[in-house]
């Protein structure tokens, strides 16, 4: 959708004023590249306010999940087990290194990873002689995946857990926030995330050696020479000082951010629940979700209208929304991947919704989009016509 005033979209950043008052200290400073001081202020900030015990701030997340399975030494025709529901941010880091994704089906509580779909594909697998060489799980939507019984299956087969936590940043199962769940975590700073450094990632790790070695590998995998030598391939993945600084200001509001995507939340769910054939997904106890984006299930023999229907109608008024992720094990390029698993991430796929979920939404705004979903609804049509 093209950028017009009236329009609203998916999820738009927010800026709190701040932002340039960071870019114009960099610039005056002369401190715009990727060893300035606002990188490691940021990686600082991350360390504090998400408990995590190493933080290095990268250019992407993608970058940060290609970093990760590096360092885990995934490479050439080795297999990584990953969740099927994704964006495809999750698995192409996994053909970067030339391995093989094997994916795996979502379980109807958190709609992530199952772990008991896990243990069997790696029960499968070992069978065939092949140990998995890791496992991305993914917080989708900004929902926390199963940790405690992921991390249970994980160590049980001793394969280490990439945590994707590119959409679920301040998320949290208990006290424990998502990303620092995973031997390594990464979280996304693009500018669609619940904050945004333009472009920008970040690796979390409690391992010291790996947080070395990341801040080495991430910048070309230079060694301390007075010229630059090399013995091993390096990436150029570092985030820059312009961006740190705008994360500084972004990581300062979104307490506020989080807050209000859970009101946009709420607000969905009470004007439209109550109509039959709309759901919406529960947090499990103790589970708290940033609520990165509101997602609705249409279940069409009741509501009398489809997601793509729902979706087309909000076009023509100029509202984006968007399909849940089309799973990777329907992609044309993974077609040849195993899959392990039933019909829930297709299903979800077949009749989610994600609704405009963008801080800075009006109530105006939301209310127009409900509206939207009353018109197309066949109990509100049915009902108006015997008032009538
Ligand atoms: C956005 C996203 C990423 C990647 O982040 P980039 O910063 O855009 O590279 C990875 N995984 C998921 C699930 C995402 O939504």
């Amino acid at each position: 959708m093209t950028k017009e005033k009236g329009n609203i979209y998916l999820s738009s950043p927010q800026f709190t004023g701040e932002e340039i008052e960071f870019v114009q200290r960099a610039l005056d400073q002369e401190n715009i590249a990727t060893n300035g001081v606002f990188i490691r202020q940021f990686e600082k900030a991350i360390q504090e306010r998400f408990d995590s015990p190493h933080t290095v701030a990268l250019n992407s997340g993608t970058s940060s999940i290609h970093l990760s399975l590096h360092l885990l030494g995934v490479g050439a025709g080795d297999e990584v087990i990953c969740q099927t529901f994704t964006y495809i941010a999750s698995t192409n880091p996994i053909l970067y290194l030339g391995a093989k994704p094997v994916f795996v089906d979502s379980e109807e509580s958190t709609w992530n990873m199952c772990p008991e779909k896990l243990e069997q594909t790696i029960k499968d697998r070992l069978a065939k002689g092949i140990k998995p060489k890791a496992i991305v799980v993914v917080n989708l939507f900004g929902m926390p995946a199963n940790w405690p019984e992921l991390i249970k299956v994980a160590q049980l087969y001793d394969i280490p857990l990439v945590e994707d936590a590119a959409e679920s940043v301040g998320s949290k199962i208990g006290d424990k926030f998502t990303g620092t769940f995973g031997d390594l975590g990464i979280y996304s700073f693009n500018g669609n995330k619940i904050i945004t450094t333009g472009g920008g990632g970040a690796l979390l790790t409690n391992n010291r050696f790996w947080d070395k070695k990341s801040r080495y590998l991430s910048t070309q995998a230079k060694l301390d020479f007075p010229y630059f030598e090399h013995i091993e391939m390096g990436f150029n993945y570092k985030m820059n000082n312009i961006s740190a600084g705008i994360g500084l200001a972004q990581l300062g509001v979104l307490e506020d951010r989080i807050q209000k995507r859970r009101d946009i939340f709420a607000y969905y769910k009470k004007n439209l629940e109550l109509l039959p054939g709309i759901s919406f997904l529960k947090e499990p106890e103790g589970y708290f979700s940033n609520r990165w984006l509101t997602t609705m299930i249409i279940e069409p023999d009741t509501t009398g209208f489809k997601a793509s229907e729902l979706r087309e109608f909000l076009l023509k008024d100029g509202v984006e929304s968007r399909f849940l992720w089309k799973p990777m094990h329907l992609q044309p390029m993974y077609k040849n991947a195993p899959y392990s698993g039933g019909n829930i991430a297709e299903d979800l796929f077949l009749n989610g919704i994600c609704l405009p979920s963008g801080s800075a939404l009006t109530e105006q705004e939301l209310d127009r989009i409900i509206n939207a979903v009353f018109i197309l609804h066949k109990e509100v049509v049915l009902k108006s016509e015997k008032t009538v």
